[in-house]
C-alpha cells in the first residue's frame, strides 16, 4: 500500500479545514468593517401571552447582510465574535438601534413593550458591562422595564459569585434579566435557585419533542421550576398548534415561535405594534 493512515489523514482534513479557516478569517475581516459601516440590522420576534395572545414584548435577533459575503446568519458570525473580541461592540450596536426605536416611539407618543437584546456571556461578565449597559439606556432615555437582557449559560464562562453580582445589580437598577437556552447548557439547579433572574427560556429542543410523552414531562418540569422559584416560563421555537396547546395545557405563560411570528424587520413589528391597544 503506497498511502498510509497518515496521509489518509491528511487528505480528509487539509482542505475542509482550509476552507473552515479561511472562511472564518473573511468573516473576521468582514466583521470589523460591518461594525464600522453599520451593516448589522435587527429583526424582532414577538413574544406571546399563551392564554391571551397578546403580545407580550419583543426579543432583538442580530442580522447581517455583508455585501462582500452576503447574508450570515447569527450561529455563523456571534461564535466568530466572541472569539475575537468584537462581542461587545456587536452587543451593543444592537442594543443601540433597540434603544434609538424605543426612544423614537416613545417620543411619537406610540405604544412600547419591552424588548430583549440578547448579551452574550464574553460580554456579560466583562468588568464594565453594567455600567455601560445602564448608560446606554438612560442616554436614550428609557424607562427599565422596557429593556430585558438574555444570558445564554455557558459552561467555559459560568462564574456563579459574578453572575449572581451582576444580576443583582441589575434588579437593583429595574433591569430583569432572562437565562437563555435553558436545559442544554449547564444548568446546575442548586445555582439556578439563588440567581436573580426573572425569566427562564425553555431551549427549543424540548418544545420541538413536547408531544412526546417524556419529553412533556420535562418541559413540564422546568414550566414548576420556574413556577416556584417565582421566575417567568417562556417557551421557544413553537412551530405549530399542538405545540402551543400542550403548553398552554402546563401553564406555560409565554410562547415564541413561528407557529406565531417570525422574527421580522422593524417597519413590520411597527406595524404589528400599531394593531394592539
Ligand atoms: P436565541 O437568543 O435563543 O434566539 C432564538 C433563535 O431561534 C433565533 O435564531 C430565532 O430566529 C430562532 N427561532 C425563533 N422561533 C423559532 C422557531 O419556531 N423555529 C426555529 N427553528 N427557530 C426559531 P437566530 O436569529 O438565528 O439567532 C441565533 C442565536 O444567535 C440566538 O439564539 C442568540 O443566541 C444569538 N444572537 C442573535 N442576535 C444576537 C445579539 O445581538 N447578540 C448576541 N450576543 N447573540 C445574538
Ligand atoms: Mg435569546
Ligand atoms: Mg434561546
Ligand atoms: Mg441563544
Amino acid at each position: 500500500k503506497s498511502r498510509n493512515q497518515k496521509d489518509v489523514e491528511v487528505a480528509y482534513f487539509e482542505p475542509e479545514t482550509d476552507e473552515k479557516i479561511q472562511r472564518e478569517l473573511e468573516i473576521v475581516n468582514q466583521l470589523t468593517y460591518g461594525l464600522q459601516n453599520d451593516e448589522f440590522t435587527i429583526h424582532l420576534q414577538p413574544k406571546v401571552n399563551l392564554i391571551t395572545a397578546e403580545i407580550e414584548g419583543f426579543e432583538a435577533l442580530a442580522r447581517w447582510y455583508s455585501p462582500v459575503l452576503g447574508p450570515i446568519s447569527p450561529a455563523e458570525f456571534i461564535p466568530i465574535a466572541e472569539h475575537t473580541g468584537k462581542i461587545s461592540q456587536l452587543d451593543n450596536v444592537i442594543l443601540k438601534k433597540v434603544l434609538k426605536f424605543q426612544n423614537e416611539r416613545k417620543t411619537k407618543g406610540l405604544k412600547i413593550v419591552p424588548i430583549s437584546v440578547n448579551i452574550s456571556p464574553v460580554h456579560f461578565y466583562r468588568e464594565s458591562f453594567v455600567e455601560d449597559f445602564i448608560s446606554y439606556v438612560n442616554k436614550y432615555e428609557i424607562s427599565p422595564e422596557f429593556i430585558k437582557i438574555e444570558v445564554t449559560e455557558s459552561v467555559e464562562l459560568f462564574d456563579y459569585q459574578k453572575a449572581k453580582e451582576i444580576l443583582s445589580e441589575l434588579r437593583k437598577f429595574g433591569y430583569e434579566s432572562s437565562i437563555d437556552d435553558f436545559g442544554v447548557g449547564f444548568s446546575s439547579l442548586s445555582y439556578l435557585q439563588q440567581l436573580p433572574f426573572s425569566e427562564i427560556k425553555i431551549d427549543r429542543s424540548f418544545i420541538n419533542g413536547i408531544e412526546d410523552n417524556a419529553m412533556y414531562a420535562v418541559v413540564q418540569t422546568i414550566v414548576q421550576l420556574a413556577s416556584n422559584l417565582k421566575m417567568h416560563a417562556v417557551a421557544e421555537g413553537i412551530e405549530t398548534l399542538e405545540q402551543y396547546q400542550l403548553l398552554q395545557k402546563m401553564g406555560c405563560r409565554t410562547g415564541q415561535g413561528y407557529y406565531f411570528h417570525k422574527p421580522m424587520a422593524i417597519n413590520e413589528a411597527e406595524r404589528l405594534l400599531d394593531t394592539i391597544k
